[in-house]
């Protein structure tokens, strides 16, 4: 992270307590995004809410804030996990109680057999012989009747386990992707990136990061709105994509940052992908959708770092980030590696060292 980006956060951290000190809100979890949320303002339809909260004279209350939080903010991949786990364990009582009555049947049949045979072992008429044979053949109905339902339940509970696992493996790919723009999200970068540099660490193949930053944004979000704002965010997670191949892997780092995780390949390769990704965004000529109004084009800022032996996660990616944060310092709308990263400073342009 840049010491920029730093302060940025630092920020919407304070102006998110201080609205939460000011509204007697306790400072949990929830209301602190919703107002850190709100102080970033990424979030247009939320921010109207709040700030038509605020023009009454008034400000959220607890339960305001909760309703709000629920409705903007809560995951609904949580729910939806609990709401399997819940099916899941409903279908595994009822297989336990048919289970359980059919023993009972059992063992009420088994000892109906015994006892019949005992009788049998007694010199008996014909007449007790054959209420005998019908109270034997009533029971082995009965036992019949349960096995079946027995067997019904086991098919349903079958079909729905296997639906609550497809539900399963779909909660499970969305909760790795980006809600808005369709692709890898942080929680799966992180992952991918642990795993990258763990495989780079014993292997002997390179291994690329990239980070891109859309430039100007803000003003580009206040010109056109938010809206406009993320159909931006949409392209350039495209074109990202678009670029890539195989093992790499695209996400969206955050905000208007996004990441490209490149195995098996060098840093002059990485640059050439990062070129094409800032060429065909440049290329792009934005319309608005609603209106066909053109709105110009957008550029973004790279920066590239090629793994070095006893990296972790952490530290390949300060070393992009200082690349992206030398291509922002020298004018935007370019593509920085570590080795130019490095000539930059030996020319002394006063960007600190990697
Ligand atoms: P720079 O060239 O230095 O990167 O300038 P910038 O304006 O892009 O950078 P800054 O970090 O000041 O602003 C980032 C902006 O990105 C703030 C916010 O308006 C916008 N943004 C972040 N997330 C979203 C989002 O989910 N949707 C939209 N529409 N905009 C977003
Ligand atoms: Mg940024
Ligand atoms: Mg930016």
């Amino acid at each position: 992270m840049s010491g920029q980006e730093f302060k940025r956060a630092l920020g919407y951290a304070n102006a998110a307590f201080e609205l939460l000190k000011r509204s007697g809100i306790p400072p949990y979890p929830q209301f602190y995004e919703l107002l850190y949320t709100y102080a970033t303002g990424v979030n247009p339809s939320l921010n109207n809410r709040i700030n038509a909260i605020f023009r009454e004279g008034s400000s959220p209350s607890v339960d305001l804030a909760e309703a709000l939080y629920n409705e903007f903010l809560k995951s609904d991949v949580n729910d939806r996990i609990s709401d399997v786990s819940e099916r899941m364990h409903a279908r595994i009582e009822a297989v336990h109680d048919a289970i359980d009555s059919a023993m009972t049947t059992a063992n009420a049949y088994s000892g109906s057999l015994q006892a019949a045979s005992g009788d049998l072992q007694q010199d008996i008429t014909v007449e007790t012989l054959k209420s005998l044979a019908n109270r034997l053949l009533l029971e082995t109905r009965v036992m019949q009747e349960t096995n079946q339902a027995l067997e019904q339940k086991l098919e349903a509970s079958r079909d729905d386990i296997a639906a609550l696992q497809r539900d399963l493996d779909d909660v499970r790919r969305e909760s790795m992707l980006d809600p808005l723009t369709k692709i890898a999200n942080r929680k799966s970068f992180d992952e991918g990136l642990e795993a990258a540099v763990a495989e780079a660490n014993i292997g002997d193949q390179p291994l690329c990061l990239m980070i891109a930053d859309i430039d100007h944004f803000k003003t580009f979000n206040d010109t056109y709105g938010h809206q406009t704002g993320d159909q931006v965010l949409r392209l350039v997670a495209m074109t990202i994509r678009s670029n890539i191949k195989g093992k790499d892997l695209a996400a969206r780092y955050g905000g208007e940052e996004f990441v490209a995780i490149l195995p098996s390949t060098d840093l002059d390769g990485a640059v050439i992908v990062a070129e094409n990704v800032r060429k065909a965004i440049q290329a792009k000529e934005l319309l608005k959708r609603s209106t066909n109004e053109k709105l110009g084009r957008i550029t973004a800022s790279f920066g590239v770092a090629a793994f070095r032996s006893g990296d972790t996660p952490s530290s390949l990616l300060e070393r992009a980030d200082r690349c992206l944060y030398a291509a922002k310092h020298a004018g935007r709308n370019r593509v920085v590696s570590e080795t130019e990263l490095a000539e930059m400073q030996a020319a002394g342009s006063g960007i600190s060292a990697a």
